[in-house]
């Protein structure tokens, strides 16, 4: 099942949380990238996994870093893939 591309946007609510998004120094697109849907932007290479049953699983969404102190390595995103027969979920992290 393919999921049309639905964009999101963080919407921090407290000041800790306002303080925790964002990069001194890291341009667009870095930590804009949260999306469910679409096809995932691979930083490295494609990378989908199979489910316990074999099936290759589908894309569901991608976390990306959130700012300065909360970096996936060096600006790197999560994508999570779910199985639509079984309902299991793998995720996938790459950095640049
Ligand atoms: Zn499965």
């Amino acid at each position: 099942m393919r999921i049309p591309p639905v964009p999101l946007v963080p919407t921090p609510e407290t000041p800790e949380a306002r303080a925790s998004v964002g990069f001194k120094w890291a341009g667009d697109p870095i930590g804009k990238r949260h999306r469910i849907g679409g096809e995932p932007d691979w930083i490295q290479y494609e990378e989908v996994p199979h489910c316990s049953c074999g099936n290759q699983m589908s894309f569901y969404a991608q976390l990306d870093s959130l700012g300065d102190d909360v970096c996936l390595g060096d600006c790197g995103m999560i994508y999570v893939f779910v199985c639509w027969d079984c309902f299991e979920t793998k995720s996938v992290l790459q950095s640049s």
